[in-house]
């Protein structure tokens, strides 16, 4: 069955010793709760073996945010997802809309990606999602579509089947502007139903997909509560503990 995930998504904060603090936070914080969700930090690449000292992985996974679409090799500056892995990281997000846009990875090189994350046992959390432009000519589930198709579809049942799937609307990330829980579920609905066509009901319905777009304590309970939402992509109020608990704990 899909779980109900909460994942930080720390983007480029907080310094070594500041991403240990708040790692320490959560961890302290979520061993006081009964939890009704995984909860996942995203932390820059230098973090995650820190971190993974510091959280109770029974409770805190942790996730990289990136890794190469290279297996090992003279690729200066890029770490590999054997590297990755070797951290005690046990996600990888991919696909991340400022990695599409501001660093040129397109759906080839994202299969590229998935394909090594897989081999080396982590987990892609893979984000998908349109630009505003394209929701208002009306064309973000054609979109989605084929960030699906052409990202993923390529893989066999079995690999899709450990994939966790984040959807982010462009517009909404890091904007204070959150999807209506009415948006977020019909696109949900929609990708659980184009995951169902390609590889089957079974496949679709154990496939947890996040939600991700200015999510924040107010509006994290209403977003959940939606059948095809099964938890959330944080960014911005993944960078203080209170806020993140808040998340957590809609559940
Ligand atoms: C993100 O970066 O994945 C994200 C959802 O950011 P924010 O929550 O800040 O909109």
């Amino acid at each position: 069955m899909r779980k109900n995930i909460v994942a930080g998504n720390w983007k480029m904060n907080k310094t070594l010793p500041e991403g240990i603090a708040l790692a320490k936070e959560v961890n302290e914080a979520v061993a006081t709760i009964d939890l009704a969700c995984e909860v996942i930090l995203g932390t820059p690449f230098i973090h995650l073996s820190s971190v993974a000292l510091v959280v109770d992985s029974n409770k805190v996974s942790i996730s990289a945010q990136n890794c190469a679409d290279k297996a090992s090799g003279a690729y200066t500056g890029e770490v590999s997802a054997a590297m990755v892995a070797s951290t005690g990281a046990k996600y990888v997000i991919l696909g991340h809309s400022e990695r599409r846009a501001y660093y040129g990875e397109t759906d080839a090189i994202l299969n590229e990606k998935v394909k090594l994350a897989l081999e080396n046992n982590l987990i892609p959390i893979f984000c998908i999602g349109e630009v505003l432009e394209e929701r208002e000519a009306d064309k973000h589930f054609d979109v989605v579509k084929s960030q699906l198709e052409n990202g993923l579809f390529s893989l066999s049942a079995e690999d899709f089947g450990k994939l966790v799937l984040a959807y982010e609307p462009v517009w909404a990330i890091g904007t204070g502007k959150t999807a209506s829980s009415e948006q977020a579920q019909e696109m949900h609905a929609f990708i659980r139903k184009t995951i169902a066509d390609k590889y089957g009901k079974e496949v679709a319905d154990n496939t947890s997909i996040l939600y991700g777009g200015s999510c924040n304590p107010s509006n994290a309970k209403e977003l959940f509560a939606n059948p095809d939402v099964d938890g959330g992509l944080i960014g911005g109020a993944s960078l203080k503990a209170q806020d993140f608990l808040g998340i957590i704990t809609s559940f």
